[in-house]
């Protein structure tokens, strides 16, 4: 199938740009994101608006971040979306998603995202989780799969445990590869992530948190006692009740949390 799309954009490979272009999908989305007058909405990478046509249909206003200057010209000059659409050209993983929050107000944010950027743009997001009601994204099918994964899988691993130490996952609809021009090489899916308004394991220090969580999955295949040699002994391990022979794939959030919180403190004493 040709990449000549709608109106005779050219997709461009670098900006991960695939279409969506198949309405069933389309309407399942927009009726996963439920968007109401009163929400304030944020998508990233409306493209060619398969989605921001109808999401915008049904409120006053949103906001847009698009990288690609040409489709802001588009959108720009679109009959309906131009006088509904607040557009910030640029890079959304650069995008302060702060300024765009009112006071006492969360975020809805939604976008079929360029996977060359999904990893990274989804722990941009999470930084900023206190700000946002929740996100639906169309994924990868299988980063949808790490997301969703609980100890003990293969898909388990510094996603899963970071993601749903920010967020509830919900898997929404799987999505084949000829529902997009051009159609991608892998299968997709659209999952919802909510932010919990209260951690159900809090970090006393995130960046530990992630630290040991990265050199953890970094030897994935390998004890824990072998991977956070240096970090924490057997003995300390024991007393949190973490087993030295485990891989990482088998410590659960909370006990990573309970590692780099007895970390943080032990470094304080
Ligand atoms: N929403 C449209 C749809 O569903 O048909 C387009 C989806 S396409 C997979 C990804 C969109 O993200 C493109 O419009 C692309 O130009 C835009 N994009 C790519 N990289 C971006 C970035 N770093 N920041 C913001 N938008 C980006």
């Amino acid at each position: 199938m040709s990449n000549k799309v709608h109106l005779g954009h050219t997709a461009r490979k670098r900006f991960g740009q695939n279409f969506l272009n198949d309405q069933n999908i389309i309407d399942n989305i927009v009726a996963a994101i439920n968007p109401k007058v009163e929400d304030h909405i944020v998508e990233i990478g409306p493209g060619l608006g398969a989605l921001t046509e109808p999401v915008a249909a049904k409120i006053d206003n949103m906001s847009v971040v698009e990288l690609d200057r040409d489709l802001v010209q588009r959108l720009e000059s679109h009959p309906v979306l131009k006088d509904k659409l607040t557009i910030h050209q640029g890079d959304a993983l650069q995008f302060d998603f702060s300024t765009l929050a009112q006071e006492g107000q969360r975020l809805k944010v939604f976008g079929n995202l360029p996977y060359n950027i999904s990893t990274p743009l989804m722990f941009h997001l999470f930084e900023q989780a206190d700000i946002i009601e929740n996100m639906h994204f169309m994924l990868q099918k299988e980063v949808v799969l790490r997301l969703c994964a609980r100890p003990n899988t293969k898909a388990y691993g510094r996603l899963s445990v970071m993601a749903q130490y920010y967020c509830k996952m919900i898997p929404v609809i799987e999505v084949g590869p000829q529902c997009f021009v051009p159609p991608p090489k892998v299968d997709s899916a659209v999952i919802r992530l909510e932010p919990y308004r209260e951690l159900p394991h809090p970090a006393l220090d995130i960046k530990q948190l992630q630290h040991v969580v990265t050199q953890a999955f970094s030897m994935r295949r390998k004890t824990v006692r072998n991977s956070l040699k240096g970090v924490l002994s057997v003995e300390e391990m024991e007393e949190l009740g973490v087993n030295a022979t485990y891989r990482a794939e088998q410590v659960s959030l909370k006990q990573f949390v309970d590692i780099a919180n007895y970390i943080t403190n032990r470094s304080k004493k």
